[in-house]
């Protein structure tokens, strides 16, 4: 079968390797849909300390069931099937509290396990185990199946900044994510939600798509500015930064109303995390500033539920849709900023 495999930092390969064959408690499937994004860029330029290469990348994955292991029960060829990417142990303190999202002993698909660019991927076990392979309503696609991955991240990172009815929201960076979290807010019942963005043509792109109440290019106007000057000096209740930029961070902090929450959803460059935060902000205006890592299965399930009540659409955020073999071109789209969500399909 053809795959897209990491072998190094800047060399990554579209190759034929063989077939993989599941385990007694694995499922294989055909995989429709993989979907790109900005990790998986990262990955095909940096590599990552998880991925001993070579390694099929891809971790937003949808397909179907065509074969299962002796001891699986409940899935049978044809069941159409969401994968999640992030595999929580089910067994350590922190899952055990049910903080998932935060398992030490968390494995990836297309890390630690081969990934979804590929004809062919084994689900394993431990993806069963922890209810990580979720049946696809009825109306939903393989291509909108596969954004319930990113998707399920954006709902933990708004339960965990409690985004709800009435709030104003401010989300920083306009890609697939970003997208994601103004669809998301609004769904959660937000009275305006504000996207700023730096780069001009990308900011269009994504608010003709997702229409935010106000749409602010950074690199024209101060966004700290705009935000108060849209909530009449207030500030934003919920300011979430999708961007790898720690002045977005900082800025966030400086647009927060009081008991406003920030969270610094998109992480920093390894070798530049440090920030500076007015500590005297945070205590008199009782603010929260919370992260975001990943997603649990819980979260799939929901996501997935939320695209196919059209609580959040996502279809249309899907710009390129691209074979297997086009693999490479595509994450050169997903780097300059091209487009929304690219998906492959192999
Ligand atoms: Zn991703
Ligand atoms: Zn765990």
């Amino acid at each position: 079968m053809k795959a897209v495999r990491f072998h190094a930092p800047g060399d990554v390969r579209i190759e034929d390797v063989p077939e993989p064959t599941p385990g007694p408690g694995d499922v294989k499937i055909r995989v429709r849909n993989c979907s790109t994004c900005g990790t998986d860029v990262k990955i095909s330029k940096f590599g990552h300390h998880h991925i001993h290469p070579p390694r099929v990348m891809g971790h937003e994955i949808a397909g179907e069931v065509v074969e299962t292991g002796a001891e699986v029960t409940g899935w049978t060829p044809g069941d159409r099937v969401q994968v999640i990417a992030a595999i929580p142990c089910g067994k350590c303190a922190e899952c055990r509290r049910g903080r998932m999202t935060v398992c030490p002993n968390q494995e990836s698909m297309g890390y630690h396990y081969e990934g979804g660019f590929a004809q062919y991927l084994v689900v394993p076990a431990k993806v069963l185990a922890v209810d990580g392979l979720n049946r696809i309503p009825e109306g939903v696609g393989f291509a909108e199946a596969s954004v319930a991955e990113p998707l399920a991240c954006v709902l933990n990172g708004q339960e965990l900044a409690r985004v709800g009815p009435g709030d104003d929201v401010v989300v920083v960076g306009s890609g697939p994510i970003g997208c994601l979290h103004v669809r998301l807010a609004r769904a959660r019942g937000a009275a305006r939600v504000f996207l700023v963005e730096l780069n001009r043509a990308r900011l269009d792109l994504a608010a003709g798509l997702v229409n935010p109440d106000a749409a602010i290019c950074g690199a024209e106007v101060d966004p700290v500015d705009e935000i108060l000057k849209l909530t009449d000096g207030r500030g934003a209740d919920v300011i979430i930064t999708a961007a790898a930029s720690g002045a977005a961070q900082e800025q966030a902090l400086q647009m927060a109303a009081r008991q406003g929450r920030i969270s610094f959803f998109g992480g920093l460059p390894k070798d530049n995390p440090i920030i500076s935060v007015d500590s005297n902000l945070v205590h008199y205006r009782e603010l929260t500033i919370v992260g975001a890592n990943g997603s649990s299965p819980a979260h799939n399930a929901e996501a997935l539920r939320l695209i196919a009540t059209g609580s959040v659409p996502v279809s249309d955020l899907i710009t390129h849709r691209l074979p297997l073999d086009q693999a490479i071109d595509a994450f050169g789209v997903v780097a300059r900023g091209e487009a929304i969500k690219v998906t492959i399909e192999p």
